[in-house]
């Protein structure tokens, strides 16, 4: 029970301190009880809480579409307030699945989307997700997309060697759009990390190789950087490392610095466009929600911005970044460690019963959970995703820090790990 917070440290009701080292789920990049960010709300509170976005506009919501636009990927030129993650992907797959009906194409109805994929908890980005335990049963709720295999090398499911295999993983989406391009609305995508499930990461060149297929065959390509925006892969959004501009792009999590629900489905001119035309044309975009734009939620990402650039937050996390790859390459070694993977602060350690086999440990085992129950003894907060133990620690974390919550997750992995544990189950 959480009571309080202090920089990156949880306070909870009987005083024990812990590290953050999920940042609140992604959103406190900067820690908590950032002073920029309480005094911008405490302004905005002398000004106005709420106000609607029908027929209306705020000047916090204004001027942060400026700001979005000024750092999101070229190209992404036009801003769409809704409330967290999951609207702001719904709301890319309407305005995607819409825009092709405005331009005469209304057999452009499906979607793309990767195995394994998480993408929200609403309806519509349930059906494009491809988790079974969270999706499963809801399946005759859904819509079907078509899936393509998930980009991660360690769990080919092609059995393919990444060192030669040229990206096989690419050329399966090559294939399915070649044969049904002309019923395909649009792909979407974790660019680098599908974080949900287990952060798995793409080999480099492949989120590229997939804005080349979908331009080639005329398909909208969605990133989904709920996730990796706002610095976490170590640059503002991660479809710059490979020089993506997406057609529609989804932001949230750290875009408040983990203060407000705020999202924000940013898209071209082009889609934009095609919804313009006067009432009779009925070309209206039918989506918006009470908190849409909401002036307190937007002064909080006008002052997270103001202290990217302020603190220069992207310059200086080089040594963080290369912290982490140290502190993992010592755990890589370890008796039950499979694999370690890390983009930028985003980083899964994955377990297994016999590595050299890739033997998983069983559900029952629960090693994940357990290792990080033994984590919260030591101080730091950290949560599994089945058995891979994530951790995504604020932006704001320094060197001294990482290096310490790194020791704990290695301490409490050793310690859980050990053979007589692992023999004999819990
Ligand atoms: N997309 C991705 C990639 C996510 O990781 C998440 C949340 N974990 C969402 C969408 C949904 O965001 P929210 O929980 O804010 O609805």
């Amino acid at each position: 029970m959480i009571a309080a917070a202090n920089g990156i440290k949880l306070i909870d009701t009987e005083g024990n301190e812990f590290f953050d080292g999920v940042s609140s789920l992604w959103v406190n990049i900067h820690g908590h009880r950032k002073a920029a960010i309480d005094e911008a709300i405490v302004r905005q509170l002398g000004q106005v809480a709420h106000t609607t976005m029908l027929g209306l506009a705020n000047l916090p919501a204004y001027e942060l579409a400026g700001q979005l636009v000024g750092i999101t990927p070229a190209g992404l030129n036009r801003v769409f307030y809704s409330d967290d993650g999951s609207t702001a992907v719904e709301v890319a797959l309407k305005m995607a699945f819409q825009y092709w009906r405005h331009q005469g194409k209304p057999d452009k109805q499906k979607f793309i989307s990767l195995e394994q994929a998480y993408h929200g908890d609403t309806v519509g980005t349930v059906s494009v997700g491809g988790i079974d335990l969270f999706h499963r049963v809801f399946k005759p709720l859904l819509f079907t997309p078509v899936h393509i295999p998930a980009p991660s090398c360690y769990h080919c499911r092609l059995a393919a060697d990444p060192a030669e295999c040229g990206l096989k993983c690419a050329a399966v989406l090559e294939q399915v759009l070649a044969e049904q391009h002309e019923e395909v609305a649009g792909l979407i995508i974790e660019p680098l990390v599908q974080a949900a499930a287990g952060m798995l990461m793409s080999p480099p060149g492949y989120l590229a190789k997939v804005r080349e297929i979908t331009r080639k065959y005329d398909v909208l390509l969605i990133a989904d950087e709920v996730a990796t925006g706002f610095g976490r892969t170590g640059t503002m959004f991660a479809c710059e490392q490979e020089a993506v501009a997406p057609d529609l792009m989804a932001l949230s999590k750290g875009i408040t610095g983990g203060y407000m629900p705020l999202a924000a489905t940013l898209t071209t001119d082009e889609v934009y466009n095609a919804f313009l035309g006067d009432y009779a044309a009925k070309k209206t975009f039918y989506h918006g929600h009470s908190y849409t734009g909401n002036p307190l939620a937007c002064a909080a990402a006008l002052a997270n911005l103001r202290i990217f650039r302020e603190e220069k937050v992207i310059e200086g996390l080089g040594p963080k970044i290369a912290a982490i790859a140290d502190r993992l390459a010592e755990m890589a070694v370890l008796a039950h460690v499979g694999q370690v993977r890390q983009c930028g602060l985003i980083v899964g350690i994955e377990l297994m019963l016999d590595k050299s086999k890739k033997v998983p440990y069983s559900w029952e085992q629960a090693a994940g959970a357990s290792v990080c129950r033994q984590a919260r003894k030591y101080g730091l907060i950290i949560r599994p995703i089945g058995d891979v133990v994530v951790f995504m620690p604020p932006l704001a974390s320094t060197v001294a820090e990482i290096n310490t919550m790194l020791a704990i997750i290695k301490r409490s992995v050793t310690e859980v790990t050990a053979a007589d544990w692992a023999d004999d189950g819990l």
